[in-house]
């Protein structure tokens, strides 16, 4: 139906195939959308970003709810011919003024609650023009979609841009990751294959779209193999386990699966599912045993990143091992090398994660400096990970380089303290960070959430730490919280963490 374009062309085939046949369900009013009906949706979209003037190579930046129309903009100005810059709606004025000066879009698409103000932030940084489009689907992008011409999808192709995904960056400025048509055709094509997504699948999609899982690894692959998505606007648990009969595959961030472990009737209504699927941030090994133990499911965990999408993989047919990443996805070359010279570790050594492939992107968006720091000679992207393969191949992920400690010059791996302080009697979890510390450099600091009604003291933190690590991996100090700080993907975020204790050793403190 849209041959020409390479990514577009590739996802609508299955509609092309079966137009009748069911592409989404908005969970909630239990409308269900045909695979006609969801294109020729984005196909108005398209319509009214080609008569707002969007042309091919153009960025559309989206900041939106999450919904079926939101979705249709996005695939309508990939139609259009443009790259698509999907942002959080949780970012400030500020935050999201920043993405629309660096990215310079024609078009800004936003909810029209914030109109106002982000129209007038968007004028200022050069954009072209502010659309609206509400969570239920109404707003000025709907009404120009409603009378727009399709003017057919826009010639793209493989080393097109298609996507400027901004890393969640927590050292400077955020940076533009540049993907491709091809980048993300390959990925989704890799992962539907070794996932065995198939027409008969229904996937529960409750993970937000302004980010590479929710977008690309679920909802491309969906689209890919001509699966329905059940779309929840958000993760609720209790919304969650209700759909689960209805869905036979689920993909989701690890918090998904503990809030889901807490429901009464898990067991029951995971019963006709398929497959589970965890990724964006590490699954503590407890929980997937949990998990198993639970339902009777192996949770399959992979990794992947902005830049590159999906990396590594469990094996659906195979041992899901827990605490493990699993092996290489067809076409990505993957080393642990050592952090200073790029060269391949031996088995078993922890060192700096590094790929090759067609789904690496090209690079970030206007820093070529930063760009060419993250390339290798030999064109492998260092990903910023640390981690260490088994000797039958499974990748563990033991951390960020940039969470690494250096105290008293040796390295310490946050994860492995983390470990050893969470099998702690009434530790429901921890994180591990560096502090500045006058002789130490820095200090193995813990910050630690109890478990309910427990009365786990530092004292019994430090004997066990005591008994199992050696003494520069201890705790310099350890601090109670009610919670651990997280991002909207579930993820630690240390740089929180590392601000609210930056003090805690200072001569003067
Ligand atoms: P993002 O670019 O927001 O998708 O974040 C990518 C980062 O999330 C990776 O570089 C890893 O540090 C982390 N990550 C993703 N999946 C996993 C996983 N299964 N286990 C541990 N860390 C993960």
């Amino acid at each position: 139906m849209h041959g020409q374009n390479h990514l577009i062309g590739k996802l609508s085939a299955a509609a092309a195939r079966a137009p009748e046949a069911p592409c989404v369900v908005r969970v909630g009013t239990g409308e269900t959308l045909t695979r006609g009906a969801f294109w020729a949706g984005a196909e108005r979209m398209a319509g009214a970003f080609a008569a707002a003037g969007v042309t091919p190579g153009d960025r559309v930046a989206l900041q939106t709810e999450k919904s079926v129309e939101a979705l249709q903009a996005i695939y309508g100005a990939l139609m259009a011919g443009a790259a698509v810059l999907p942002l959080n709606p949780g970012f400030t004025d500020e935050e999201t003024g920043y993405f629309l000066g660096d990215a310079e879009p024609a078009v800004f698409v936003c909810d029209p609650r914030r109109a106002e103000a982000l129209g007038r932030i968007a004028a200022e940084e050069g954009v072209g023009l502010t659309m609206t489009l509400a969570a239920d689907g109404t707003g000025a992008l709907a009404t120009a979609a409603a009378g727009a011409a399709f003017p057919g999808a826009a010639i793209r192709r493989a080393d097109d841009l298609a996507a400027l995904l901004y890393t969640s960056g927590t050292t400077g400025r955020s940076k533009g990751a540049m993907l491709t048509h091809g980048n993300l055709a390959v990925n989704a094509e890799a992962l539907v294959e070794i996932w065995a997504i198939a027409e008969a699948d229904a996937l529960l999609h409750a993970l937000p779209i302004f980010h590479t899982h929710g977008l690309f690894v679920a909802t491309n692959t969906a689209l890919l193999a001509g699966a329905t998505m059940r779309l929840h606007a958000k993760f609720d648990a209790a919304a969650a386990l209700a759909d689960l009969p209805h869905a036979t595959l689920m993909m989701g961030v690890p918090t998904f699966y503990t809030r889901l472990l807490d429901q009464p009737g898990l067991h029951a209504a995971a019963a006709g599912m398929r497959l589970f699927i965890s990724g964006s941030a590490p699954l503590r090994a407890e929980d997937h045993e949990a998990w198993t133990a639970a339902t009777g499911h192996a949770i399959l965990e992979r990794y992947g990143m902005t830049e590159t999408g999906m990396l590594t993989s469990n094996p659906y047919e195979g041992a899901r091992r827990a605490g493990t990443v699993g092996h290489p996805l067809p076409g990505v070359e993957l080393l642990v090398a050592d952090p200073s010279t790029g060269e391949a570790l031996p088995d078993g050594e922890t060192g700096s994660i590094e790929v090759r492939g067609p789904n690496v992107f090209r690079g970030y968006w206007r820093m070529p400096e930063k760009s060419a720091e993250a390339f290798r000679p030999s064109g492998f992207f260092v990903t910023g990970d640390l981690g260490r393969i088994d000797p039958d191949g499974y990748l563990s992920i033991v951390g960020r380089a940039k969470d690494l400690i250096i105290s008293g010059g040796f390295n310490v791996y946050p994860k492995e303290v983390e470990s050893v302080i969470d099998s702690v009697e009434g530790v429901a979890e921890s994180a591990v960070i560096g502090v500045p510390h006058p002789d130490f450099g820095e200090a193995v600091t813990a910050v630690v959430v109890r478990l309910p009604g427990a009365a786990v003291d530092a004292a019994a933190i430090l004997a066990e730490t005591a008994a199992r690590l050696a003494r520069y991996k201890q705790p310099k100090a350890v601090f109670f919280a009610d919670a651990l700080p997280r991002n909207a993907m579930g993820k630690v975020q240390k740089n929180v963490l590392a601000k609210t204790h930056a003090r805690a050793f200072a001569r003067d403190a």
